[in-house]
């Protein structure tokens, strides 16, 4: 294979988002030489968006704060079908996750006594997400890069990994392009962390950015690996739905946290009328009781407006398909008319900013439009809960890409401490891993031309469709069909749907050569979403009930049977497919049960 970039690490962390950086650190500090390849530039990653906070029961402004209640609220978040080792683990570990990131020089905001200040956000019941103004994630991302580069990590940016090298279906190295220059690389690494994030791009609506296009779940099916709650995607509640251009585009929580309401076009405050029975007992059910919440928590319940975002999402969307939508199709969010400027404009400045600059709209002044977008996935690599290790020798999966912490539904700023957590862990098993291998898998040229051929495949064909108007139909479709409320024909459709743009797909041709081409990229990725988007469909089909981020009308009602199983997808034997199969879920010892008796 003359003449191909080669090079070779301990462990490859795939993804510089927070999981692929806390990973990489973990795996450095362990001991192992390490390496994150990423696609896009250092920095870029999803995790920079987040705005937010990071949940972590530190009890900074509610003493009475713990793992206990954290764990409680993000398995009922999830509706009980999160892996409960993971949902306890994670509870358990974000606060300390979190004083490790303020060492190594993260500044969060403050409170009256000089503790790092805490945020109010759906489903938890305390504040409890440390936050940065509402740009969280760009002082996460600042941090934890800024510890990677001086502690001597290798970085390899806008480099896209198209397929994990395998020896006897251990893990062996990666393959994978330099955007810039389309040229190969191997990296031969005898372990492996997919730290590759989610899958919005295969939505038309979402908050995602381009590099979400479902690689590292691809990536793991095709190595062997399972995935697992591919059904459960995370509409968020609130996205921009004008202009055009920024439709789907992020509003977040925090404007609800912070006081903001949601109202129909009759001015009505809708959400009182969508308290569903399973947090009813927690929730206000008059505006007095709801307003008075803000600022005595002790005494009052939460707003509905503060409802998991499932809940959330499925209320908008009802009153815009009843008619009460805003004119731009979307429904109302108002903090105007709550909060006075000044404290908009410091606890929001990223949304001041978004609004002002995007929708020419003065969120101090008028209310939003907003509508559901695609946000986030909660199904993923199915991993060892403590170790994070897939059911590939070698691969590990970590942050959004891995699947079973938030169960049917994630609850804001549980994804920020998720990250952080399962990084360290992921980061630090992979390291033991590697470091007691007596004889590391070989990576075979066969292999290595098989990456190139395959990489190289939509330059051969003569003449056929583009990348483009088979994603724009895929995005399309999934938007239609496999969306916020799903009926099983509409998801039939949608799988055979998904079939004939694997037929278009396979017969797709690129024009240009290897250098910087877009189009040659979105042909890659393309292979990627299609195998996923088949993954979310086929379980969501499969799936007879409704539950968290999956809603189905026909079958509007959560069913204890299914609450007791989890669906699992791998490749199917031609390779090109997925299966389906049900697996029960772990079964939580009787001392944690004991939280969820009322
Ligand atoms: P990402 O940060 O998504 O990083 C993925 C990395 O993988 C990137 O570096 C990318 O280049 C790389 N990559 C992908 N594919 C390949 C490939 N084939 N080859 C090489 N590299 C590849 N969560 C919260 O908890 N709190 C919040 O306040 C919050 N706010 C959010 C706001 C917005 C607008 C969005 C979109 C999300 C928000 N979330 C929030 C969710 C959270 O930000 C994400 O779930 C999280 O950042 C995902 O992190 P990650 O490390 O798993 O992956």
């Amino acid at each position: 294979e003359g003449g191909i970039e080669r090079h070779s690490y301990d462990v490859v962390v795939v993804g510089a988002g927070g999981a692929g950086l806390r990973a990489a650190i973990a795996a450095h500090e362990a001991g192992a030489n390490t390496a994150i390849v990423c696609k896009s530039l250092l920095g870029k990653a999803h995790t920079v968006m987040a705005e937010g906070g990071i949940a972590a029961a530190m009890g900074n402004r509610w003493p009475e704060d713990n793992w206990e209640v954290h764990f409680r609220d993000t398995m009922r978040g999830g509706k009980m079908l999160n892996n409960w080792r993971m949902a306890q683990l994670h509870a358990q570990e974000a606060p300390e996750r979190v004083m490790e990131l303020e060492d190594w020089g993260a500044l969060f905001d403050r409170t009256d006594d000089g503790l790092i200040s805490q945020r109010d956000f759906g489903g938890h019941k305390y504040a409890r997400l440390a936050h940065v103004g509402d740009r969280t994630g760009l002082e996460m991302i600042r941090t934890l890069q800024q510890r990677a580069v001086q502690i001597g990590i290798d970085v390899f940016m806008e480099c896209t990994v198209t397929e994990l090298l395998q020896e006897d279906q251990r893990i062996a190295g990666v393959f994978g392009y330099w955007r810039e220059t389309g040229r190969f690389v191997v990296i031969d690494a005898p372990a492996v962390v997919l730290a590759t994030g989610g899958i919005g791009k295969s939505f038309k609506v979402t908050s995602n950015s381009w590099e979400y296009t479902g690689d590292g779940h691809a990536l793991a099916m095709r190595a062997g690996a399972s995935l697992i709650n591919m059904e459960f995607v995370q509409f968020h509640p609130t996205g921009m739905v004008w202009p055009p251009s920024v439709k789907g585009l992020l509003v977040t929580e925090s404007v609800r946290g912070d006081g903001g309401i949601l109202k129909n076009s009759e001015g009505k405050r809708f959400m009182f009328d969508y308290i569903p029975e399973f947090f009813r007992s927690e929730t206000a059910d008059t505006v007095e009781e709801a307003d008075r919440w803000y600022d005595d928590k002790k005494n009052n319940r939460r707003p509905p407006e503060l409802l998991p975002r499932d809940e959330v999402a499925r209320a908008i969307n009802s009153e815009i398909k009843a008619g009460r939508g805003s004119p731009h199709g979307g429904i109302y969010l108002d903090i105007a008319s709550r909060r006075d400027a000044d404290y908009i404009r410091k606890r929001l400045p990223s949304m001041y900013h978004q609004f002002k600059e995007l929708a020419d709209v003065d969120i101090t002044a008028e209310p939003m439009e907003i509508g559901p977008t695609c946000h986030y996935v909660m199904g993923g690599v199915e991993v060892d809960p403590d170790t994070q290790q897939s059911a590939v020798t070698g691969l590990y999966a970590a942050g959004e890409v891995s699947g079973g912490m938030h169960g049917s539904n994630r609850l804001g700023g549980n994804s920020l401490s998720d990250l952080l957590v399962f990084g360290r862990r992921a980061g630090e098993s992979a390291a033991a891993y590697a470091a007691g291998l007596e004889k590391r898998p070989q990576v075979d040229d066969g292999l290595v031309r098989a990456g190139e051929w395959s990489a190289l495949e939509p330059f051969n064909a003569e003449e056929g469709e583009n990348p483009y108007s088979i994603h724009h139909d895929l995005q399309q479709q999934m938007n239609d069909l496999v969306g916020i409320i799903r009926t099983a024909s509409e998801l039939e459709e949608a799988l055979a749907g998904i079939q004939r743009l694997k037929e278009r797909a396979a017969a797709m041709a690129v024009d240009g050569h290897r250098q910087y081409n877009p189009g040659w990229h979105l042909a890659l990725d393309l292979r990627n979403m299609l195998l996923v988007s088949e993954a979310i469909a086929k379980a969501a089909l499969a799936r007879q009930e409704s539950r968290g981020g999956h809603t189905r009308d026909d079958f509007p009602k959560p069913d204890p049977e299914w609450g007791s199983k989890n669906l699992v997808v791998r490749l199917d034997e031609a390779g090109t497919g997925v299966d389906l199969t049900e697996q029960p879920l772990p079964v939580m010892p009787d001392e944690l049960k004991t939280y969820f008796q009322e």
